[in-house]
């Protein structure tokens, strides 16, 4: 038997180191056995632990998702599209007819809703887990919209029916 105060060796029997006089604690040592056993339980929730961030981050992923953001752009680029097409879809005349000036109006309309909804989302998500997705992209279809309305009721107005 060895003092764990300073190292050297005692009696079996003694209460007190007869070196430095520490008290004698008696640690059962460990089979190999137990040992392992341990370890394997360590390891089982470790990986345990493992799973469960993993499963933490799916759901994270799950629910960290913005729509939104591809709505106003896609909103915001038929808008755009319906504008600078040198024909029409629907209705006559030369340039955009007055049913296209519509539809560039409401699709801007729709970005600029989207837009709005993508914001929400996007502070919601940073609120709740410190992120946001794809800001760039939320910005370009919220400026795209606010552009594509402000034309498109400027054209829908200034130019008559
Ligand atoms: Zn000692």
């Amino acid at each position: 038997m060895y003092c764990r105060k300073c190292g050297k060796k005692i009696s079996d029997h003694a209460q007190f180191c007869d070196h430095c006089g520490a008290e004698v604690v008696i640690v059962p040592q460990k089979s190999y056995a137990d040992k392992y056993k341990e370890n394997k339980k360590k390891t089982k929730s470790q990986a345990h632990q493992t799973s469960q961030q993993q499963k933490k981050q799916q759901e994270k992923h799950k629910d960290a998702k913005n729509p939104y953001i591809a709505a106003s752009l896609f909103a915001a680029i038929v808008s755009l599209v319906c504008a600078i097409f040198p024909w029409n879809f629907i209705g006559e005349g030369i340039g955009t007819s007055l049913p296209m000036r519509i539809i560039v109006v409401v699709f801007a309309l729709l970005g600029d809703y989207h837009a709005t909804k993508a914001k929400q989302t996007n502070h919601y998500l940073k609120n709740k887990y410190g992120f946001e997705i794809q800001v760039n992209a939320m910005k370009l279809g919220y400026y795209l919209s606010v552009i594509m309305t402000i034309m498109g009721l400027f054209a829908l107005f200034m130019y008559g029916a």
